[in-house]
């Protein structure tokens, strides 16, 4: 993956004396995206292209297109960011069971899952601040990094609660037992990530009535399709505010929210906790300067981007999409469990994962990538995930994967006694993490940045 496309357009290591030509820099654009969208348009790529339609990506292009230039920092100058953010946090929070709440329900328009994350975090330590400098929270094993990353920026503990292997829902006994007078939430997962299932958030939200501590839910996945999965009578356990004890729910518009990437959902049953996290310096000689939250200058075209998803596709168009989402998934996770070598963790959604007791399930993704699918590889046990999102509703995906994962089966059971090739990704880091992992890691991220690019020659 070093210098992509040097072999087809100049690599520019410097800015060029005289600009390029927009027709020519549009070219280039347009080649680049030509060659990249057919990985997901074949619907064999779990995940990341949550909507995957291109006539609603040209509609949220020329929503984003109004706003592009604006900074919503300024808010004199664009009242339509008020209305923009304050409605997706409203329409967000009354998918999310706003309406059982009793006191002064409120969010934040975030950069991403993680940014939702990172401002939960830091709400929860700042609200808690006269109460505990050590402040800690308890997420299950299955919640995202995101939280883990919170904790490392925030300087707030992170206590990881075992799951249990068979469910993957997070160990309560472990939760209560770790609860002390320095936590300040607990978090739970609807869904997690790795295997699209929910942990038992009534319960977590007793916990954390029972000791006074805050109960965020990472809806980052599950915020915008669960709800409608509920109203189609999909079995999807309590999760959102209706549940009692739940204070912040993150939930991503840029996944099957169907908005543009960069933006999340973070919302608060009570603004007093959101808004004791916001900065602001009064005394700096460049003017009083106060801002919502980590970020400074917002773009206004990704709020107005967002607010045009939701208007637009409305509680109808979410649940169509849905509908059609929860209905393929079951039949691929079906497929799955017609193969008694394989087993689903859990009881997932819309997005489920599985492994094998006879082979290393790596197998199996050696064999699919051959083919053109791309599953996401977890680990402790070895499993691979598929999170279905509208391209895998297209015609003809799930008779495909039918058959590519029959094939897929008949390569692992050939090749048990093989290491499997795509496993070997996590070899440098099974052990943990040893110093040649550390290096390792920091070449990749350091290739993925292309440092070398950036660095002119001979400095
Ligand atoms: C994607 C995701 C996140 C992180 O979101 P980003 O948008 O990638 O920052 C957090 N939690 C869950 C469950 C997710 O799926």
């Amino acid at each position: 993956m070093t210098y992509p496309y040097a072999d087809r357009f100049e690599v520019h290591r410097q800015l060029p004396e005289e600009g390029v030509e927009r027709d020519a820099v549009l070219g280039e654009l347009a080649a680049m995206a030509a060659a990249e969208d057919p990985t997901w348009e074949s619907g064999q790529c779990s995940g990341t292209m949550y909507c995957g339609d291109h006539d609603h990506y040209d509609f949220l292009n020329r929503a984003f297109a109004h706003f592009s230039h604006v900074n919503v920092l300024q808010r004199d100058m664009c009242p339509s960011a008020t209305k923009f953010e304050a409605e997706v946090i409203a329409m967000t929070l009354d998918l999310l069971g706003g309406a059982s709440l009793r006191g002064r329900p409120g969010g934040l328009v975030t950069s991403g899952g993680s940014g939702s994350i990172a401002h939960a975090v830091l709400a929860y330590r700042d609200a808690n601040a006269a109460r505990t400098r050590r402040p800690n929270l308890i997420k299950p094993e299955t919640a995202h990094p995101a939280f883990t990353k919170a904790g490392h920026l925030f300087g707030v503990e992170v206590r990881v609660a075992p799951v249990d292997p068979v469910t993957t829902r997070v160990d309560l006994d472990w939760v209560a037992e770790h609860i002390d007078g320095d936590t300040v939430a607990l978090v739970g997962s609807a869904t997690n990530y790795g295997y699209g299932t929910i942990d038992p958030i009534p319960e977590l939200g007793a916990l954390a009535l029972e000791h006074g501590v805050g109960l965020h839910v990472d809806g980052c996945l599950g915020g915008f399709i669960l709800p409608f999965g509920r109203e189609l009578g999909e079995p999807v356990a309590p999760f959102d505010f209706a549940v009692p004890g739940v204070t912040t729910i993150s939930a991503d518009t840029h996944k099957y929210g169907y908005a543009l990437k960069g933006t999340s959902v973070l919302c608060f049953a009570d603004t007093a906790l959101r808004d004791s996290q916001y900065f602001y310096q009064t005394d700096w000689s460049g003017g009083k300067y106060c801002s919502p939250g980590v970020e400074g200058s917002r773009s206004g075209g990704l709020l107005a981007a967002t607010w045009a998803a939701m208007v637009h596709l409305g509680r109808s168009g979410y649940r169509r999409y849905a509908r059609a989402i929860f209905d393929t998934a079951r039949a691929m996770r079906a497929t799955v469990e017609s193969h008694p070598s394989l087993r689903v963790m859990g009881e997932p959604t819309f997005l489920f994962s599985f492994t094998s007791e006879e082979y290393d399930v790596y197998h199996v993704n050696d064999f699919l990538r051959t083919r053109g699918w791309r599953l996401n590889g977890q680990q402790y046990p070895n499993a691979l995930h598929m999170a279905v999102t509208r391209p895998q509703t297209q015609p003809g995906v799930v008779e495909r994967w039918r058959e590519d994962l029959a094939d897929a089966v008949a390569y692992a059971q050939a090749h048990r006694d093989e290491p499997a090739r795509s496993g070997a990704i996590y070899g440098g880091v099974a052990g943990g993490w040893s110093d040649e992992a550390d290096e390792f890691i920091r070449a990749v991220m350091a290739e993925m940045m292309d440092e070398q690019l950036a660095v002119p020659p001979g400095l």
